[in-house]
């Protein structure tokens, strides 16, 4: 596959680029960096702005290499010097339209990008990429922004590296390079024909990535696993009428819930009373969860596509099952949410079980928040075969504080796994429910 991300500068190409060929396993290459490679030798060789006709030649002879992970070749060479930061700088900036304009420039550049294209599976970040290096790509995508938003996300990224400059000023470079940019002769910048245009003004990055990785993979969805909220028709036909259905028949009390992110990856950590928790869980939860759910489940074909629907994945229990880790982590790193019962197994009369720090491994990368839930009576809904209708309670606790990784691994693992369980005491403690004898397990009281 390859997809190409054009737009004007600062619409967030790089750091889309970047992260949209990481979660889908592409190599990624940014081409303003070779033109601004190339610029910075031009300068250096006392060809800007008199002789850039000359440019060309010496982009012809140069070894130009970006390097780093496949999907990061975020360090470049030229000739073997290193000059990641020098291209960076204000004066390559100032230049490089100019430069990047001159045919023989563009000439050689461009046989290259081509070549690189070749080789497939690959995320092309520039200006023309759709229109003139890919024209045949898979995905064409044309960033855009506002040119405020543009100059204030320059003016942080420069602060990051310690250049502090006025938004207006950054506005008005930027403008000068736009009007450079797509008022060329050359392999203008435009909107190539069958790109999508994607406005990033009041989007966040993760938002935009989603867009991009959805276009990219529309039968996948989201960090190529599953897609957002109320994605399949079962789902959607269930969650149409049960968290009624529930708040009338259970009477369902719902607390807490406001601890959930809107956006970005979670792990719910639940504790675990009844096969029916999912579905309560599911209707106090305003995110689509993608449970982990024991693989027994999909021995029965029906009753396998049906979990698969509702977004599920199997997990075969007592031993180590690497695919379950694997879904499990695009899901998170995906931005939605994943739903685990840290208990393992369902517990008897509302007590709460032994957490083991294995499961904590989700909620250790930094990009995920932990929401403990308790559920209470979910257990007395059916009784002896039949149906009853106590009162159920859901509570979404605070997120989990995770130890920072100057804490070693098995040491975090085992806090994480010790603050859920306190977590799940004290949120357990608030249900209408009298506290049954807990184990006293994971230093909980
Ligand atoms: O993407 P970046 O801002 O680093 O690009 C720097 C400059 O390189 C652009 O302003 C443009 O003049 C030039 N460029 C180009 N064609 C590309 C990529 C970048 O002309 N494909």
């Amino acid at each position: 596959m390859i997809i190409t991300i054009d737009g004007p500068a600062g619409s967030g190409k790089s750091t889309i680029s970047r992260e949209v060929a990481k979660r889908l396993g592409m190599r990624y290459l940014d081409t303003g960096a070779m033109y601004r490679a190339i610029t910075l030798l031009a300068l250096e060789a006392g060809l800007v702005p008199d002789r850039i006709t000359e440019s060309g030649e010496l982009a012809a002879k140069t070894v130009l290499r970006l390097e780093g992970r496949p999907d990061d070749l975020s360090r470049v060479f030229v000739d073997g010097r290193e000059v990641t930061d020098e291209i960076r700088g204000s004066l390559v900036s100032k230049n490089v339209s100019a430069v990047s304009a001159e045919p023989s420039v563009r000439e050689v550049l461009t046989t290259r990008q081509r070549e690189e294209a070749a080789k497939g599976n690959m995320v092309l970040e520039g200006r023309d990429m759709g229109t003139v290096v890919c024209p045949h790509a898979d995905l064409k995508i044309y960033l855009t922004a506002s040119i405020e938003e543009r100059a204030q996300r320059r003016q942080a990224q420069l602060r990051e590296r310690g250049v502090s400059l006025p938004v207006e000023q950054l506005a008005q470079d930027i403008a000068t390079r736009d009007s450079y940019d797509s008022g060329r002769e050359l392999a203008p910048l435009r909107k190539a024909p069958g790109a999508v245009e994607v406005d990033t003004s009041g989007l966040t990055i993760e938002e935009v990535i989603q867009r991009v990785t959805d276009l990219a993979h529309p039968e996948r969805g989201l960090g190529g696993f599953v897609r957002g909220p109320l994605d399949t028709p079962p789902y959607r036909f269930a969650y149409s009428f049960l968290p009624a259905l529930f708040k009338l028949a259970f009477r369902m009390e719902i607390s807490g819930v406001e601890h959930l992110p809107t956006r970005g990856g979670v792990v719910l950590a639940s504790n675990h009373l009844s096969n029916l928790d999912p579905f309560f869980l599911g209707c106090a939860c305003p995110r689509q969860i993608h449970f982990m759910a024991k693989a027994e489940l999909w021995r029965s074909k029906l009753l396998g596509r049906l979990v698969s629907a509702f977004g599920a994945f199997p997990i075969h229990r007592g031993e180590p099952d690497r695919q379950a880790v694997k879904s499990a982590l695009e899901i998170v790193k995906g931005g939605a949410v994943l739903g685990i019962f840290p208990e393992g197994h369902r517990q008897q009369g509302g007590r709460l079980g032994e957490i083991h720090p294995g499961v904590t491994l989700f909620s250790l990368r930094d990009d995920v928040v932990t929401i403990p839930v308790v559920l209470s009576d979910t257990d007395r809904v059916v009784r002896k075969g039949l149906l009853r209708f106590p009162r159920v309670h859901v509570l979404f606790g605070a997120p989990l504080e995770i130890p920072g990784t100057d804490v070693p691994r098995s040491e975090r693992a085992q806090i994480t796994a010790d603050r859920l369980a306190t977590a799940y005491s004290d949120l357990m403690g608030e249900t209408k429910r009298a506290q049954p004898q807990t184990k006293a397990k994971n230093g909980r009281a």
